[in-house]
């Protein structure tokens, strides 16, 4: 925030008292007030220039300010704000009619474009508000049926088990697939952590695999050769929205009898040869948690083809208590449960589900427009006939010759919140000891070289062409010498 008191000076003062305030202030300048109105700037530079032309400091500030400096109205559009920040100006006074100082822009922080933010203006707090008012505010309630149910139906009639993250989700999927000690389960090398830490929670050995170099999903390919006699399950993470080769995985995993646990924590959304993610899996996994396509705060939900495997989950979900006889537990459960206000966002939240997906679409087409040109991108999201990408994150990956994160440091100076992409598993210590396959460079390039950029649906237009442009430059600025 900006203290105000740090950042005015009024016109009576002289050029040293200007020269304290511009002390207290991290952007280096002071703004000249008379009788409330903005009149000039003073920065640092400008006292170091008074200095060398032997002004003395006692004179009126007047002496040296500038009286022609940027300002804007207060009720600016937001792209018009962002594209005066300069290099050298973080800072920007809007004014009202009058000329009155009212805030200030800050370049770091009151524009920052971050990565993700929910967008929660549908029935949202209607629905949280009914929780209070009937004071169902548990695990129990109408929402969490509701939530559960418009997901099922939504995908194929799945059975729809609702869970407390998508990290317990994918942890209740495998346990009630009953997938344990000695069990060999396939993942991509490159996803986030908990597709892993699901594996080890239930003691299973997890198996890194190679992705493609188009889709940055798992590569089939490779999945094959990693297959033997003790695998049981394949994991496909539909990463960043993009969707895994499903014809080919299923076959695969159908021939060896082997699990399909679709991690579908980025994907929801997404379709395969126009189906959606998360309905051709044994099992598939979503979460909502507050970057996600839709959130619940925190949250997941788990969706089983078999009846059988869900009805295990339902109890493992409960404390592993039995259904029809309170407090005898037959086995050792969790409590994985989602609350009926998580659910009620939820519900909420699945109701523009079209409207989401239709934006982050466009998103992605914005993007790709504004970045084509640019030399030093080396791929973009893979387009395929086959896949509904729902560009969960807007990726692309970099010429090798670019060090991303400088990329990412710059792009955070101008405000923009970008993201490096997963590191590859085998490179971090508690799961180094499963790369089996030593076959992993598209994983390594892909995560050395990749970034993710502000996906969230409520940009705009001018956002985008704001965070391209400054993207491009600042590739331009640092590589195409
Ligand atoms: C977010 C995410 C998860 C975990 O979901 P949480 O709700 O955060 O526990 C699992 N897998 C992938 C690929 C994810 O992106």
């Amino acid at each position: 925030m900006i203290n105000f008191i740090d950042y005015v000076i009024q016109s009576n003062k002289t050029i040293v008292e200007a020269l304290n305030a511009i002390n207290k202030n991290k952007h280096k300048i002071v703004f000249v007030l008379e009788n409330n109105k903005l009149i000039g700037s003073i920065t640092d530079g400008d006292v170091r220039r008074a200095i060398l032309k032997k002004i003395s400091l006692e004179e009126n500030v007047a002496s040296i300010m500038k009286k022609d400096f940027t300002k804007l109205l207060y009720n600016a559009p937001n792209h018009l704000v962002r594209n005066a920040f300069k290099d050298y100006l973080k800072i920007i006074p809007l004014v009202n009619d009058n000329d009155e100082l009212v805030d200030f822009a800050d370049a770091y922080s009151n524009h920052k474009l971050p990565l993700m933010k929910p967008k929660l203006d549908g029935n949202e707090l209607a629905y949280i508000t009914d929780c209070i008012k009937t004071s169902w505010i548990s695990s129990q309630g109408p929402y969490v049926n509701k939530f559960e149910q418009d997901f099922s139906l939504l995908h194929s009639n799945y059975h729809a088990i609702s869970a407390s993250s998508g990290t317990s989700g994918l942890h209740l999927a495998l346990a009630a697939l009953g997938i344990g000690e000695g069990d060999e389960v396939i993942v991509p090398d490159v996803t986030f952590a908990a597709t892993i830490n699901a594996v080890l929670f239930v003691k299973a050995t997890p198996v890194l695999c190679e992705i493609d170099s188009r889709t940055w999903c798992i590569d089939t390919n490779e999945v094959k050769k990693l297959i033997n006699k003790n695998t049981k399950a394949i994991i496909p993470v539909h990463l960043y929205g993009q969707v895994c080769d499903m014809d080919n995985l299923i076959e695969l995993a159908g021939d060896h009898d082997l699990f399909v646990v679709e991690d579908c924590a980025e994907s929801l959304g997404s379709k395969w040869k126009g189906q959606l993610t998360g309905t051709f899996g044994d099992v598939s996994v979503f979460s909502f948690f507050g970057n996600k396509t839709i959130t619940t705060g925190e949250g997941g939900m788990v969706l089983f083809k078999n009846k059988h495997f869900a009805d295990k989950a339902r109890v493992l979900r409960d404390h592993g208590m039995d259904k029809s006889r309170r407090y005898w537990h037959n086995e050792i459960g969790f409590n994985y449960r989602l609350t009926n206000i998580q659910a009620a966002i939820g519900v909420a939240q699945l109701e523009r589900l079209p409207e989401i997906i239709k934006k982050k679409l466009e998103i992605a087409n914005w993007y790709k427009n504004e970045l084509k040109e640019s030399l030093l991108i080396e791929k973009f999201p893979h387009e395929s006939h086959d896949a509904l990408h729902s560009h969960w994150l807007y990726t692309v990956q970099l010429s090798e010759k670019v060090d991303r994160d400088l990329v990412l440091d710059e792009l955070l100076k101008s405000g923009v919140e970008a993201r490096p992409v997963f590191y590859p598993l085998h490179q971090m210590p508690p799961y180094n000891q499963f790369n089996t396959s030593n076959n992993l460079g598209i994983s390594n390039k892909f995560s050395k070289c990749s970034i993710s950029l502000p996906s969230f649906e409520a940009l705009t237009i001018y956002e985008i062409e704001y965070i391209s442009h400054e993207f491009v430059n600042i590739l331009k600025k640092l590589y195409e010498k």
